[in-house]
């Protein structure tokens, strides 16, 4: 077991990507703890969790407030007494034009993706500094990179989330912390569920393994950089997208 006695704490993680992440570091020996907004939601993944023995937390936290960030690691701290590996995964998208798109949902999304990150940052790192130990694996996208019509604030959040994981990668670096990003392409989950057969189709096109990723793709490499196995990995960026952006 690569996590034996690790304790995750994963943002998000009710469903979809998240939720995957949690099982594959729950198979490793981690101990798993899931934030996320929908505690119903949360509930059910900590059953599914709890049946292949993996021993697991459900906490319910708004990542983009400090103020509840930083309630739910006192408490991981008051059962736990650590904080090994952070996942921010916690992010939500609400697409339209740049001339149709709204201050509110600007805001939201940033919000959300960016302040959420840094938020659960902050508040960990305190935690791993005087463990001397950690590793924090924000979960970007390809779009953070390349851009995509009608996702400005989305893109940009995560553009921010990537600058954001080398900023962190420099300042934490001396305390063995790894500090690493995943930019998924498209993966399938409810987040891609409503987009039309059209763009679908459009996308696919441009996928060389000519498949859509399953949130299992990006829970391997997540497993990686959460391992010791990438002990000398830190600032960098992960593509998961079946080859869709080379660069
Ligand atoms: P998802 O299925 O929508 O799951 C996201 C989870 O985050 C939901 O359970 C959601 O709760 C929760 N959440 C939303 N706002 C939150 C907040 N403020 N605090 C705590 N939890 C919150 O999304 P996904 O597709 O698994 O995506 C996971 C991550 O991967 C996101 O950061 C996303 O941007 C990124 N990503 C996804 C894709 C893709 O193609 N799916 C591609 C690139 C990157 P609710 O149900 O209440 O909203």
């Amino acid at each position: 077991m690569r996590l034996k006695d690790k304790v995750s704490l994963i943002t998000g993680a009710a469903r979809g990507i998240g939720r995957e992440i949690a099982f594959v570091l729950g198979r490793e020996g981690a101990k798993v703890l899931i934030c996320d907004i929908n505690i119903e939601e949360a509930l059910k993944t900590k059953e599914d969790l709890e049946k292949q023995f993996i021993i697991v937390e459900a906490i319910q936290a708004d990542v983009s407030k400090y103020s509840e960030v930083e309630q739910m690691v006192n408490k991981i701290l008051d059962k736990f007494g650590k904080v090994d590996i952070l996942v921010n995964n916690a992010g939500i998208r609400k697409d339209n034009l740049i001339l149709r798109m709204n201050e509110a949902d600007w805001d939201k999304v940033i919000d959300i993706n960016l302040k959420g990150t840094f938020n659960c940052i902050k508040a960990v790192s305190k935690v791993m500094l005087k463990q001397k130990y950690g590793k924090i694996i924000n979960i970007a996208s390809i779009v953070g990179i390349m851009g995509n019509v009608g996702q400005a604030n989305y893109s940009a959040s995560k553009a921010g989330v990537i600058a954001l994981t080398k900023t962190a990668a420099r300042e934490l670096a001396s305390r063995n912390i790894n500090v690493n990003a995943i930019a998924p392409g498209f993966i399938s989950t409810e987040m891609t569920k409503d987009l039309s057969a059209e763009v679908k189709q459009k996308m696919l096109a441009q996928i060389p393994l000519g498949r859509f990723g399953l949130p299992e793709d990006v829970a391997k490499v997540c497993l990686f950089l959460a391992s010791d196995e990438s002990s000398y990995v830190t600032g960098q960026t992960i593509i998961v997208d079946g080859g869709m952006l080379m660069y």
